[in-house]
């Protein structure tokens, strides 16, 4: 393994444990993946490990593009099209994760609209979320994964009807932010329902200046170096992955 890849993969290991602390945790459930540089197919978070466990390079499974394992030591989860058949689909993702947030995936059971009014919930853009609704089971094939990859289309982030959730990026570091915007905008939305409150959206000039804000290079590279620091004053010197930069 090349030295740029151990450093995204340990990278990508630190975003694990980032959307670990902020809602996407659920036992051993839930994966990340990385497309491989040399088109093999993907490296695969390995299975029996939470999100919150993952440390290094070691704890990933080059999987190809059939389900099979070319490298590494573990098992792989069974969920690996969720990660694959979008990866053929859309050649600009290279990150994807697949978790159970409790409140986005509370939202997956219902149709109703996903309104935006937090600055969390206007930094995922504009559009709706598509939901996949064929099955509220587990994706375990290449046709299943092709279906989901569809309703996806050219959005980031697709509700999985009384599953979870999955979310795709160009980087690690737009990954674990768009995971922790969601899970923050999913959860303002029910508190609100919950307490009954009427809500206004922002006027669209206003909205305009949030939105897209995960497409601009220094708002995610800010925000992701302070999750980074903020990762490393909880876990210590001891921390393994990407140094700050
Ligand atoms: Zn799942």
């Amino acid at each position: 393994m090349n030295e740029k890849l151990v450093e995204d993969l340990c990278e990508l290991a630190c975003a694990a444990r980032v959307l670990a602390v902020n809602g996407h945790e659920d036992m051993t459930l839930g994966h990340v993946a990385l497309r491989d540089p040399d088109g093999r197919g993907i490296w695969m978070k390995r299975r029996g490990l939470s999100l919150g466990e993952v440390r290094d390079q070691a704890d990933f499974l080059l999987v190809d593009w059939d389900g099979k394992v070319l490298e590494g030591e573990g098992n792989r989860h069974g969920e690996w099209p969720i990660h694959t058949e979008v990866m053929l689909a859309r050649p600009d993702i290279q990150a994807s994760l697949h978790s159970h947030p409790e409140y986005a995936t509370l939202l997956t059971a219902s149709e109703a609209a996903f309104p935006r009014f937090t600055q969390d919930g206007l930094r995922l853009g504009s559009g709706g979320v598509p939901r996949f609704t064929d099955t509220a089971d587990l994706l375990v094939d290449r046709e299943q994964g092709r279906q989901l990859a569809g309703k996806l289309g050219d959005a980031d982030i697709v509700f999985m009807k009384n599953h979870g959730t999955s979310i795709y990026a160009e980087t690690i570091a737009k990954l674990a932010l768009t995971g922790i915007f969601l899970e923050r905008a999913a959860r303002a939305l029910i508190r609100a329902k919950s307490a009954g409150l009427e809500l206004e959206v922002p006027a669209e000039g206003d909205a305009q200046k949030v939105i897209g804000s995960l497409e601009e290079a220094g708002f995610v590279a800010d925000n992701w170096n302070y999750l980074l620091r903020d990762l490393r004053r909880r876990e210590g010197p001891g921390m393994t992955g990407r140094a700050d930069r």
